[in-house]
């Protein structure tokens, strides 16, 4: 048996099974050359899935830092939109007006009532002039600041009568300056924006009065309120004056200076609302927090009174926008390695399956070999037996030609001594005679021992031809019948009324039962016992003649031991360990076996088994 392997690495599916190696083995067994392929993990793999996953954190993180960066600075752009939109709508809200107060300065009614003169209808004119501009209040005042006509006149809370000389608008329009104010209104409580012209005297010389209108801004911030949005105007002073969120109103960014209050309070401008500061964080890239909550803010000043529009954004829906886009990015990863993993596993599944199916062959070759080795055991255990059998016959077949040279030498000088001692035996004294019984005793002794030669000595060769078997034993029973009678044994006898027909030598196979009779004699002879037993019988193909008697039996030897040449219980003389190996090899000539075992009760069995033939004897 030769076995080669040669191991080289399984190219095609190395390449095509990712992280695994795959070597691939042939092996010639028996002739047979097969594969057989051995599947590891490729070194130490890089790809571990902590490390994967770890890149897989990392590119989201980028992926949200740059998607709120991109997200927040389209906010940004948007809300720097929605600033320039709010400014200009404020501006032309209070630029609207301008000139309104100046126009109405030229009026002589208004001229005369800042004198003192009567006013006329002046109070319902200024009410319809304010009806007609969309104002809030049209007023004049004398150059005390006591309201001598206005366009609410007719109103609970109308301005008429009160003094208003403590606005800073009304200093200034005294002082020929446009006066320009926001406040909450002292008398109505609403908040306005006052824009004031100084009114000269009947002569037009001098101030003697001042003509004020009042916007409500409130209607502007009203559109302000959107969702996710704050917009709101701080004066220099950093006061809320106008906001989306009521809240913030009146709130201020940072906590006023002392100085400052006591200028808003001299003033009246917010009536008392205590001006608490907010939660105003600014911080970096845009970004304030109010109140704790994180906003985008775009700030834009307002050409007036020093005032600035601010506009924040809410950066947490941003924030959201960025974390769905790392949250797909994420999903499109786990699907990628998902996707991976199954490609990997089902390229593991198809290498897994070579390696099977190699496997398979390799155990059919292992069985194929195992079942070729069974059969060279076998053989060679048929050949050591052969051998043997060789040997002990060839050394039964030197034993058969010295017992027959034996024989031959010593037979003429046995009978010549029985024949002398007879002749001796006739005239013999009484005092010879019992020499000559002891001669007598020794001379049948040797040619008992040259009978049992002359059995061994006899011709190997058997001629095939058919057998009565039932012929065999009366043939036998010829032979030994005188010394059963004289040992008072007679055999019983029982044969089918059927031919039993072998084929062979019929004298060898005699030669055999003679040896089977002659050892029950001598053990029947050791227990007392005379039951002996010759059965012929059929079974299939195949004759059994069966010898059993009562004797000592053979114990736990087996008829390998017993047929053994020169294996004897027999004292010397009376048996020489032949006659079974003999019968053996007669029996083995025939085709047949010999076979022994012990009976029940006590006694031995022998059985000359041959194969039957169908012809008829000759
Ligand atoms: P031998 O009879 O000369 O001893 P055999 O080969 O015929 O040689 O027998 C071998 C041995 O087998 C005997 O010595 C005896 O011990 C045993 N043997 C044979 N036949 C019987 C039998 N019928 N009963 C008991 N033992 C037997």
């Amino acid at each position: 048996m030769t076995c080669r392997c040669t191991e080289r690495p399984f190219g095609a599916c190395s390449a095509s099974a990712g992280a695994f190696d795959i070597a691939r083995r042939s092996v010639s067994l028996g002739g047979m050359e097969t594969v057989m392929a051995k599947i590891r993990p490729r070194g130490r793999p890089l790809w571990r899935p902590w490390l994967l996953i770890l890149a897989g954190l990392a590119l989201c993180w980028v992926v949200f830092s740059l998607s709120f960066t991109a997200f927040k600075s389209a906010e940004l752009t948007r809300a720097m939109a929605r600033t320039r939109l709010y400014q200009a709508v404020l501006s032309e809200a209070l630029d609207r007006f301008q000139h309104l107060p100046f126009v109405l300065a030229e009026d002589p009614a208004l001229r005369a009532a800042v004198a003192g003169q009567p006013a006329g209808d002046l109070n319902a004119r200024l009410a319809e002039y304010a009806r007609r501009a969309g104002v809030d209040a049209l007023y004049v005042m004398d150059r005390t600041g006591l309201t001598v006509a206005a366009s609410n006149y007719d109103q609970p809370l109308t301005f008429l009568g009160q003094s208003y000389g403590f606005r800073p608008y009304f200093k200034a329009a005294m002082e020929g300056r446009q006066g320009e104010f926001f406040a909450i209104g002292a008398t109505t409580a609403r908040p306005g924006y006052f824009i004031a012209a100084g009114v000269p005297g009947p002569g037009g010389r001098g101030i003697q009065g001042v003509v004020a209108l009042k916007i409500d801004l409130g209607a502007l911030t009203g559109v302000w309120d959107t969702p996710g949005e704050k917009v709101f105007v701080a004066n220099a002073d950093g006061v809320i004056v106008l906001a989306s969120d009521p809240a913030l109103r009146y709130r201020t960014l940072a906590p006023l200076s002392p100085a400052r209050r006591a200028a808003v309070d001299v003033a009246r401008q917010f009536a008392g609302e205590p001006l608490a500061p907010l939660d105003w964080r600014p911080g970096r890239n845009s970004e304030v927090r109010l109140n704790g909550i994180r906003f985008l803010e775009v700030t834009t000043p307002l050409p007036r009174l020093g005032w600035s529009l601010y506009f924040l954004t809410d950066i947490a829906p941003i924030r959201q926008r960025a974390l769905l886009t790392a949250l797909a990015m994420a999903a499109l990863l786990g699907g990628a390695y998902a996707g991976y993993l199954l490609i990997r596993a089902r390229r593991v599944r198809q290498a897994l399956r070579v390696s099977q199916a190699d496997r398979v062959a390799l155990r059919s070759i292992n069985r194929r070999l195992e079942r070729e080795i069974e059969e060279r055991r076998r053989a060679e255990r048929r050949l050591a037996r052969t051998q043997s059998e060789l040997d002990r016959a060839s050394r039964l077949a030197a034993l058969g030609r010295l017992a027959a040279s034996v024989t031959h030498e010593l037979g003429q000088p046995i009978s010549a001594m029985r024949t002398y001692l007879t002749a001796e035996e006739i005239g013999a004294e009484s005092g010879d005679r019992m020499l000559l019984a002891r001669l007598g005793g020794l001379i049948a002794r040797m040619e008992n021992i040259t009978r049992q030669l002359r059995f061994f000595a006899t011709d190997g060769g058997t001629p095939a031809k058919p057998v009565e078997m039932k012929k065999v034993i009366e043939g036998a029973l010829g032979l030994v019948r005188h010394d059963l009678d004289a040992a008072g044994i007679t055999p019983q006898i029982t044969t089918p009324e059927a031919p039993v027909i072998v084929t062979g030598d019929r004298l060898r196979l005699e030669q055999v039962l003679v040896n089977l009779l002659r050892n029950a004699q001598q053990a029947l002879a050791e227990t007392g016992a005379t039951e002996l037993k010759i059965t012929l019988e059929t079974e299939g193909d195949q004759a059994i003649l069966s010898v059993r008697d009562r004797g000592a039996g053979f114990g736990a030897r087996s008829i390998e031991e017993l047929s053994e040449p020169f294996h004897t219980s027999r004292p010397s003389g009376e048996g020489m360990g032949l006659g079974l190996a003999i019968s053996a090899a007669i029996m083995e000539d025939h085709g047949g076996t010999l076979r022994a075992s012990s009976r029940a009760g006590g006694g031995a069995r022998f059985d000359m088994i041959l194969p039957l033939t169908e012809e008829a004897p000759k």
